[in-house]
């Protein structure tokens, strides 16, 4: 069995332990393997061990990545930032895109789906952390930002994504996951989410006692990546 393969089996095991010891057994959470800066080559790897979901956040990075893997059935998410003459690329090649902030953006992504099958798959970024810097939305604007994107025809607003601060401190781990969750639970009948994304290699049992139901894991499946990404400018 090769490296990634075995990695992947031992998140599996785990992700049973922690969903059993939350009551999150009828409630399974789908694992994302977050590929950026990793080569074909691994996702290859991890294909082969069953893995179908995978993560990327460049997008010139992954499009090469799918003209190799274009026989390969992957549900590709988009998870990082986004630029708007990116959006309409962005559309046409993945299934679902994660880091939606903004009505622009949403719109543009809305447009360039019509014509397609099937309605892009949205979950809207959430910054519930205190520095202003960081992409997301504050608290207070995603019900409006939830109910105009919910009345785009081309989008499915499937529900939340976070990234908090990276802290290796497990209570404040679930302090941070447990704002998300609530911010999601007061929208989820009125909007139909199903979709809270979040939990990474460093904090994914946190997120998923808090009611995670999809983790997104690079680093715990296919190693410390090699680069940091250039920016795409
Ligand atoms: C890189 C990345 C991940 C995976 O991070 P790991 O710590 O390697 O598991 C998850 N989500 C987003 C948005 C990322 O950019």
């Amino acid at each position: 069995m090769t490296t990634i393969a075995h990695r992947l089996q031992a998140i599996h095991a785990n992700l049973h332990e922690v969903e059993a010891e939350f009551g999150r057994q009828h409630s399974p959470v789908q694992l994302l393997a977050v590929s950026k800066s990793h080569s074909v080559a691994s996702m290859i790897e991890a294909y082969e061990a069953g893995q179908r979901l995978f993560g990327e956040n460049y997008l010139q990075e992954c499009l090469s990545k799918q003209a190799f893997l274009k026989d390969y059935s992957i549900e590709w998410h988009f998870i990082g930032p986004i630029q708007s003459n990116k959006t309409q690329a962005i559309a046409q090649h993945f299934d679902w895109v994660h880091s939606v902030d903004r009505l622009k953006i949403a719109q543009r992504l809305n447009d360039a789906r019509q014509g397609m099958q099937t309605p892009l798959n949205i979950c809207l970024q959430v910054n519930i952390s205190v520095e202003e810097t960081k992409s997301g939305l504050h608290e207070n604007e995603v019900e409006s930002l939830a109910n105009e994107i919910a009345r785009l025809p081309h989008l499915t607003l499937r529900g939340l994504m976070a990234i908090p601060a990276p802290t290796k401190d497990k209570a404040l781990q679930r302090t941070q996951f447990k704002k998300v969750h609530s911010i999601y639970q007061a929208l989820q009948s009125q909007l139909n989410f199903d979709t809270l994304s979040m939990g990474m290699s460093e904090d994914y049992e946190a997120a998923i006692a808090e009611g995670s139901t999809m983790i997104r894991i690079g680093s715990a499946i296919f190693g410390a990546r090699t680069y940091k990404q250039i920016s795409e400018a």
